[in-house]
């Protein structure tokens, strides 16, 4: 079956297909590590996840990158304001790197309890300067750099075309002033040496004098060091495209010298609260997973929220709308619960898995995938052991850890049970009843279902 994935660079969907057969190569930006992040740059995160395990799911092997911010990202962002780890770092009286250390933990921690799966490389910035450094040259070399009040700048006016994804903001539409410095108003900042920060710990020596990278030179060196020349997707957030995405693509394509840099560039819309304003740090409006878990919702509550909303639509957050996905996973849970039995050979419910896959397939289209898993559940055709087998299949998008719902049944009881069935089928019932005794004097009970059996712990076992 195709995947057709909406690709920001031609505003259309189109069939994936990868650069190497059977690979793709993934790139998704990470966050800036100034402070928490909050449920809206996890929705971002999300998207990423469940991207990627589509891409498992149709059997491709993925190598992922995700960055981690740690210098240059100023407070808007374009090259304006201050840098966020060093405004972090002196309202709170830390250095620089122990915020950049502390909050890298949170959200990797963060990462874990909404099971969003673990980069194959999460490589920060302020690692790679050196990189960095090496890509700037190259565009000097190219005739894409300039020096201007003390900083190097990024030339646009030697690109054919500025802006490949479309959407840029012209000076004077937005509150940020324009910086005399630059040649062209959509040009920026590749590497600042005239540091607006004279007391900052973050500067390394270059070949322009001591300074630091500007933010979007470090996805640009890092991705092309661990993804190459040429990778299949990139993606980040909806507000990362206009300024941050047209200018790694303007400097990587610059200083390979081809293009494209990517196939495929995907869009996660934002997180707005019921008031309909943007989920921002800036905004003061903001709500964390801790935040979350206080008031008594899991991880997988929000994980479960974010399923119900297409990723390229705005997902409004709401108490009511999580409570509603709260009731909505406990109910699944106990369905899981019940029918939970050995997972077998999925026949009768083929037609469930491919519609299954079809949602996703389409773009991403969980919300559909969801409708999917409810028709199924309420489906009395099926038997429980082949609906337990298609909800695990599922949940290897949903990410939900269906699997690993109620207790662990040891394997030597599976084993028993299992010789129990295979004595049950050739009628040896006086035997088979003797596993079964010695079942329940390990502390567990077997019940026959219809369609096979289910392993609980006895009641008066502990
Ligand atoms: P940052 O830490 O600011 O670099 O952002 C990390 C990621 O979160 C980026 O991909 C942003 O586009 C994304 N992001 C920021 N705010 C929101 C929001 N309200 N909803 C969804 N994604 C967001
Ligand atoms: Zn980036």
């Amino acid at each position: 079956m195709d995947l057709r994935i909406f690709n920001s660079l031609s505003k259309k969907k189109e069939k994936f297909i990868p650069i190497e057969k059977g690979k793709v190569k993934l790139y998704t930006c990470g966050p800036t590590v100034y402070d928490f992040v909050h449920i809206g740059n996890l929705r971002t995160f999300i998207s990423g996840d469940i991207i990627k395990r589509v891409l498992k799911f149709n059997g491709y092997k993925v190598n992922h990158v995700m960055n981690i911010t740690d210098v240059g990202h100023l407070t808007s962002d374009a090259d304006e304001g201050e840098d966020k780890l060093v405004l972090a770092a002196k309202k709170s009286n830390k250095s620089v790197w122990d915020i950049a250390k502390f909050y890298t933990s949170a959200f990797k921690e963060n990462l874990r309890s909404l099971h969003i799966q673990p980069s194959d490389k999460l490589p920060r910035a302020t690692d790679h300067i050196k990189e960095q450094i090496a890509m700037i040259r190259k565009l000097e070399s190219n005739g894409f750099a300039y020096i201007s009040g003390g900083n190097v700048y990024f030339d646009t006016s030697q690109l054919k075309k500025y802006g490949k994804l479309g959407g840029i903001v012209e000076v004077g539409e937005t509150r940020i002033d324009e910086d005399k410095n630059k040649r062209n108003s959509h040009d920026f900042v590749l590497w600042f040496t005239k540091s607006k920060f004279q007391d900052q710990d973050m500067k390394w020596d270059s070949p322009w004098g001591k300074g630091y990278p500007g933010w979007h030179i470090e996805c640009s060196a890092m991705a092309t060091k661990y993804l190459g020349d040429h990778f299949d997707i990139h993606m980040g957030g909806e507000d990362l495209a206009y300024i941050h995405h047209n200018n790694e693509i303007a400097q990587s394509e610059s200083s390979i010298g081809s293009e494209p840099w990517v196939n495929y560039w995907l869009h996660s819309a934002f997180l707005v609260n019921n008031d309909k304003t943007k989920m921002s740090k800036s905004k003061g409006n903001i709500t964390t997973l801790i935040n979350l878990e206080e008031n008594g919702y899991s991880p997988m509550d929000y994980r479960y929220l974010t399923l119900g909303t297409h990723y390229r639509k705005q997902l409004i957050f709401s108490r009511d709308g999580l409570d509603s996905a709260k009731n909505a996973r406990a109910k699944l849970n106990q369905f899981v619960l019940k029918i939970k039995s050995k997972p077998i050979k999925i026949v009768e419910g083929e037609a469930y898995l491919t519609q299954f896959s079809a949602a996703i397939n389409d773009d991403f289209n969980t919300a559909k995938s969801l409708s999917i898993l409810s028709k199924l559940m309420k489906d009395s055709r099926l038997i429980n052991g082949e609906k337990y087998s298609l909800i695990l299949k599922f949940d290897e998008i949903f990410g939900l850890g269906l699997d690993d719902l109620g207790e662990n049944i040891p394997t030597n009881i599976i084993k028993l049970a299992e010789e129990r069935e295979k004595l049950r089928a050739i009628k040896k019932y006086d035997a088979s009843d003797k596993v079964r005794d010695k079942i329940e004097k390990h502390g567990y009970t077997l019940l026959d279902e219809i369609d096979g059996y289910r392993i609980i712990k006895s009641s008066n076992s502990n």
